[in-house]
């Protein structure tokens, strides 16, 4: 009789355990969320491309990228104003523009390297702006504007290859950006470095204003990054910001990037843990 009573309780129990796993597995199969989780895990990131993500949702998505581009060109506009009236004025005077993430927001391109977990090619960047579906960066148009009500020229130098000039020039003008001379575009023909083309703008204006997104929209000096990644020159030079240079912010790309301590033997996501900074590194 006992042993009869112990396996009818030993078998209520193991009931009450198959029931109880029956109920875990119908949650778990009606949770949309854990769902989403086994989705999500199918997508393959490729890490050459991953560490774009956040960069690209802040430029297309925070209200906060925009607020930075407001800034940087409301303040263009003083600047422009004091430098007008400091200016020499034995030549016209210019203001120098570089074009992407300046002017022209190419984000969509970088999300397109994201999708396809690729990264950059001259190809794919041709056949991008080929489209002729980049959009103006909040506050550009209105900026050129100006420049053009204060009688000063504006001049592109850009690092767009020339065989782009003619859908730029296209794109421009689609999305509203006032009308510039065909020669006031200084697009790459051979060398990324726009020291040669600022040189050739000087002979014929005085430039009063650069506006770009990368220091070597300013000036030569700042193309070296070898020395701590280039921040000693910016020091040196800081009362130039807001003042002769408008930065604008571009956390996608950038010659900062090529500047990081990297180890070919590493991936590149590995190499960019690296060299974040962390604890051991700033609390010695
Ligand atoms: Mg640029």
């Amino acid at each position: 009789m006992l042993a009869y009573h112990l396996i009818f309780k030993t078998m209520r129990k193991l009931f009450g355990i198959f029931i109880v796993m029956l109920s875990f597995l119908a949650i778990w199969s009606c949770n949309p969320e854990k769902k989403e989780v086994v989705i999500e895990e199918e997508i393959i990131i490729n890490e050459s491309s991953e560490f774009l993500i956040n960069a690209t949702l802040w430029v297309q998505q925070s209200a906060e990228y925009e607020a930075c581009c407001y800034q940087a060109f409301n303040y263009a506009k003083l600047a422009l104003d004091t430098r007008i009236n400091l200016a020499n004025m034995d030549k016209p005077l210019a203001v120098v523009f570089d074009v992407d993430e300046t002017l022209l927001d190419n984000s969509y391109y970088e999300a397109n390297l994201i999708e396809n977990n690729t990264t950059y090619t001259s190809e794919t960047w041709k056949e991008w702006s080929d489209m002729q579906c980049a959009t103006a960066i909040p506050g550009a148009i209105d900026l050129l504007n100006y420049v053009q009500s204060k009688g000063v020229e504006i001049i592109y130098i850009s690092n767009r290859r020339e065989n782009e000039l003619e859908a730029s020039i296209s794109n421009m003008e689609k999305i509203g950006f006032p009308a510039v001379p065909v020669e006031n575009f200084y697009f790459r023909t051979d060398e990324s470095s726009k020291v040669a083309r600022r040189e050739m703008v000087s002979e014929k204006y005085n430039i009063v204003l650069l506006v770009g997104d990368n220091l070597a929209d300013f000036d030569g000096m700042f193309e070296d990054r070898s020395e701590n990644m280039g921040k000693d020159v910016v020091t040196n030079n800081k009362d130039n910001f807001g003042t002769e240079f408008i930065i604008l912010p571009n956390p996608m790309y950038g010659k900062w990037e090529r500047a990081l301590p990297s180890d070919e033997e590493k991936t590149a996501t590995e190499n960019r843990i690296n060299a974040v900074i962390g604890y051991d590194e700033i609390c010695k």
